[in-house]
């Protein structure tokens, strides 16, 4: 299966539809969107696949489950401490002005089920897309976010 497909413009969906985050805390009735790769690079799943109670309980043993994989859940808004008043701080810090040295309009997007109400998407578009299979929760959803493989990026450019 492609992990690729050609971007599209951004759908402006109804004012107040509820909006997906696609980075949030691993729990029964989740969908695992994605599971990180030793690249660092996220492999997303078409379909996504439910969390069941056993898994989220083995991996909740395991710990940071948000480590290793990346879920999507209903978009919290004001009840996410990542929430600004006007939308996701994430979505804002990734793919914003300053957004790691990737490109704002990629020419391909990654093949995600969760576009169509997908937060970041619906506010930054393809330049959420570009930057989210190197968005990596270290702290378990919403707490803290890394992207150290972006930053390697980002680093590169400045080096180069
Ligand atoms: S930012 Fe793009 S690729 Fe990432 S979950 Fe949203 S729609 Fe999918």
């Amino acid at each position: 299966m492609p992990d690729q497909q050609a971007a599209a413009p951004a759908p402006v969906p109804a004012a107040g539809s509820a909006k997906t985050c696609p980075s949030s805390a691993c729990g029964e009735g989740a969908l695992l969107l994605g599971v990180m790769t030793s690249a660092g690079k996220l492999a997303y799943l078409n379909p996504p696949v439910p969390v069941d109670a056993e898994f989220a309980a083995r991996e909740a043993e395991r710990g940071s489950p948000e480590r290793r994989y990346r879920f999507a859940g209903p978009c919290l808004e004001g009840g996410c401490p990542q929430w600004t008043g006007r939308g996701c701080a994430i979505a804002d810090m990734s793919a914003g002005p300053v957004n790691l040295g990737l490109p704002a309009s990629p020419r391909r997007l990654p093949t995600c089920s969760i576009r169509h109400s997908c937060r970041w998407y619906f506010q930054r578009g393809p330049a959420a897309c570009a930057v989210c299979p190197l968005i990596v929760a270290d702290m378990g959803g919403t707490e803290t976010y890394l992207s150290v493989q972006a930053e390697a990026y980002a680093h590169d450019q400045d080096a180069g």
